[in-house]
């Protein structure tokens, strides 16, 4: 019988287990499919406080995770398949076995979308990223493009033009899912072109291992065209990674947890941290504190319970 269960190894995870272990609760750490989360799929992170050199986003999480372990935290390989949280103790399936706990974190994290094409996987990290606030910054003057079209899209392809020479925005279709008003604000900014109706086919160039231009296709006329790009920004959405909690857990439309004030869910002695619940900030050091005021919440439920 564990006394807190953490669900994800990612910025929000990880700094719960940091203070959960510090307060002596030899908390578990479910690593989850994409060990060290969003931060891990990064490379240079300028806006962490506390490194004015910056601190590469692979090292940063890692950083916590031994922090973590410093204090006593465990840490398993594995996804929660199964979860029972219709009493306690809450009851897991990770990859087959199952594990009881008093309490749990739910910090699985919100994972990027994804074109799905192997050169965009490759070149994640070098040249392709999906957060241009963490990213951006590494294009000054040079040829971005941006995937999506809805808020998110129009928000970063904005946004970057304060970085890149130009910024090309590619859009599968020629209407779009984004509010007007953040529309008309691309609409109106003169370094981004549209490119509608049109899809990207291949990244280039795995062999060089750095983003160099991209492949297009016009779907209204079949016109296939190559282009330069030195960054390349997916903003076609996030899936929150909550499946497992359907029916059970407080979900919004999207599958984002709901909060009930501080880090509570709708369940007694279940907390959330991190982007699972929150769709605004999705920042390295707002996880990394919603993941602090999870633990402490666990603390302080366990002591009110008397372990
Ligand atoms: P979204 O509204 O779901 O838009 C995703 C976009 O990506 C759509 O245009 C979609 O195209 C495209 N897309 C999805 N899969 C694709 C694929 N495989 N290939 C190419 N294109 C693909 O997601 P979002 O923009 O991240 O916004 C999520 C929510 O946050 C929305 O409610 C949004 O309003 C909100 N948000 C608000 C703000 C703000 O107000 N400041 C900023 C950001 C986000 P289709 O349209 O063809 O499906």
């Amino acid at each position: 019988m564990h006394n807190v269960v953490i669900i994800g190894s990612g910025c929000a995870g990880n700094t719960a287990a940091v203070y959960a272990a510090r307060a002596s609760l030899k908390p578990l750490v479910i690593s989850g499919h994409e060990p060290g989360g969003q931060l891990s799929l990064t490379t240079l992170v300028e806006n962490f406080p506390g490194f004015p050199e910056g601190i590469n986003g692979p090292d940063l999480v890692e950083n916590i995770k031994k922090q973590a372990q410093n204090f006593g935290a465990e840490y398993m390989h594995g996804t929660v398949d199964e979860a029972d949280l219709s009493k306690r103790p809450f009851r897991l399936n990770v990859d087959g076995t199952w594990i009881e706990t008093r309490t749990l974190i739910v910090a699985s994290g919100a994972s990027a979308r994804w074109l799905g094409l192997e050169s965009e996987q490759k070149l994640i990290g070098h040249g392709v990223s999906s957060c241009a606030t963490c990213d951006g910054f590494f294009y000054r003057d040079k040829q971005i493009m941006v995937v999506g079209g809805g808020d998110s899209a129009m928000e970063e392809a904005n946004f970057l033009t304060r970085f890149g020479r130009q910024v090309t925005l590619v859009h599968r279709r020629d209407q779009f899912r984004a509010s007007k008003i953040m529309l008309d604000r691309v609409k109106a900014n003169p370094k981004i072109k549209m490119l509608l109706n049109t899809v990207v086919e291949e990244i280039h160039d795995v062999t060089k291992g750095v983003v160099t231009g991209a492949r297009l296709r016009n779907t209204a006329t079949g016109e296939v065209s190559e282009v330069e790009v030195d960054g390349f920004f997916l903003a076609i959405g996030h899936e929150p990674n909550t499946k497992v909690f359907r029916g059970q857990l407080d979900l919004d439309p999207d599958g984002y947890i709901v909060s009930h004030g501080g880090a509570r869910t709708n369940i007694t002695g279940v907390f959330h941290a991190g982007d699972v619940q929150d769709r605004t900030y999705r920042q390295a050091i707002t996880a990394a504190g919603a993941g602090c005021m999870a633990a402490i919440e666990v603390e302080r439920f366990l002591e009110a319970e008397g372990h």
